[in-house]
């Protein structure tokens, strides 16, 4: 941890600093140097200072007892449908993890009548399953799931908690986060455990042109989102093991602050994740129209079909059928792109698929880097084609 702070004393009022800020975080009060928020303590201002007024102070950080915290918790979320799939796939990874570091894995349920989940889970070679199940807790509020995580975490001391990047995981995450005064990585694509335990969380940055890799060196315990279709699912085993351990709802959690006074679910859309198969257009495609042989191509194969960004922002079709960063996230047997370049904030998000088929004129389209089958034509001619053979298939 470190702050900047100006020597008032030494500085001249000369502006350098102001003019050499790449944040803007600089503004001249009274000829003084003054730092906003917008202050990344980059040290460019301490470097540039001609009088040396401006200085870098380091806060010495107390690291904590690393040793008292082992394990890999994954929250496991429960909705009226049933154990979200995110769930089985944060397990599968955090078995990956756990092993070499001789960890075990743990989850945590809250919810209401949730009793048969828990069975469930004892499949997939958890050590503990910790249950916080009470019918106040039928329906998300955060602060009242917030402190029953918070609980059992206080309880088990984890390493590491996963949850997953749903709407209720990246509301909860933070909250959670926030009470341990602990980092958190939203939205990892990859993940990885360091021998001293630091959990290395990968995910695209500054719009998606680096990877970064983050850590939380100093405190416990490490969080991290991660979204669907990112991570292989655990494998379900026949024999049940794992503890389940009903916990003690946390005082306070059931005269919550928030009440919830009715829920409307909304109606299941199908969406572009659960897709086996997939075809996707992209700017190759000359007009809204031309989206119709991409929705023919995919329903002759029995798919759903996707897009690329430019075409959502052209208003040809609606987010939900955007996939990349700001899209989804798919991983389907089969997917098959048209007229699509191949943007890492594309690829990111559909190269762990089992089969990429990619369309494109340009031979040098970073499209090919992630295809298994590239074919370098013009998409006009190919998907008739395609389109042409399937039907003769199927009469
Ligand atoms: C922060 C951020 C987030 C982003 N998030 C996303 C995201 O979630 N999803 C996303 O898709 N993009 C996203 N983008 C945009 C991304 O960078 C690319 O601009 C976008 O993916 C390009 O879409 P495209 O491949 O359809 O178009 P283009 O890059 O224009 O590629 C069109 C391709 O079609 C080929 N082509 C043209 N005519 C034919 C033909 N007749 N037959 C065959 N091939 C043909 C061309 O050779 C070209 O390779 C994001 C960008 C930023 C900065």
């Amino acid at each position: 941890m470190a702050k900047i702070a100006v020597l008032e004393r030494k500085c001249t009022g000369c502006g350098l600093c102001q003019s050499n800020c790449p944040f803007g975080a600089i503004e001249m009060v009274g000829g003084k140097p003054e730092l906003n928020a917008a202050c990344k303590v980059c040290g460019i201002c301490v470097k540039n200072c001609p009088e040396k007024a401006i200085i870098k102070l380091e806060t010495k950080v107390n690291d904590v007892d690393k040793s008292a915290w082992k394990d890999i918790l994954v929250f496991t979320e429960v909705s009226e449908r049933g154990l979200h799939p995110v769930g089985l796939e944060l397990i599968g990874k955090a078995h990956e993890l756990a092993a070499p570091l001789g960890y075990s894995v743990k989850a945590v349920l809250v919810g209401s009548h949730i009793s048969r989940h828990a069975e469930e889970l004892q499949h997939y070679g958890l050590s503990e399953i910790a249950v916080y199940d009470d019918p106040t807790l039928a329906f998300f509020r955060a602060d009242a799931y917030a402190s029953c995580v918070e609980d059992y975490i206080r309880f088990s001391h984890p390493s590491v908690v996963l949850v997953g990047a749903t709407a209720l995981g990246r509301s909860l995450a933070p909250r959670l986060s926030t009470r341990f005064r602990t980092g958190l990585t939203a939205d990892c694509t990859q993940l990885e455990l360091k021998e001293n335990s630091d959990l290395v969380q990968i995910r695209p940055a500054f719009g998606g042109n680096i990877m970064a890799q983050i850590v939380t060196p100093h405190t416990r315990p490490q969080f991290a989102t991660v979204r669907y279709k990112v991570m292989n699912p655990a494998v379900r085993r026949d024999d049940a093991s794992g503890q389940i351990l009903a916990r003690k709802i946390p005082t306070g959690v059931s005269q919550s602050r928030a009440s919830c006074i009715s829920v409307t679910p909304v109606p299941q859309k199908k969406s572009i994740s659960d897709a086996d198969i997939l075809v996707v257009g992209g700017r190759g495609l000359q007009k809204e129209s031309d989206l119709d042989m991409i929705r023919e191509l995919a329903s002759l194969l029995g798919g759903d079909w996707a897009t690329t960004r430019p075409l959502v922002e052209k208003g040809w079709t609606t987010n939900d059928r955007q996939i990349g960063l700001s899209g989804r996230t798919v991983r389907p047997q089969l997917i098959i792109t048209c007229g699509v370049s191949g943007a890492i904030q594309f690829t990111s998000c559909m190269n762990a698929s089992d089969h990429i088929v990619a369309i494109n004129t340009d031979r040098n389209a970073p499209i090919f880097d992630v295809a298994h089958i590239a074919i370098i034509d013009d998409l006009y001619k190919v998907i008739p084609e395609l389109i042409q053979k399937l039907k003769e298939a199927q009469t």
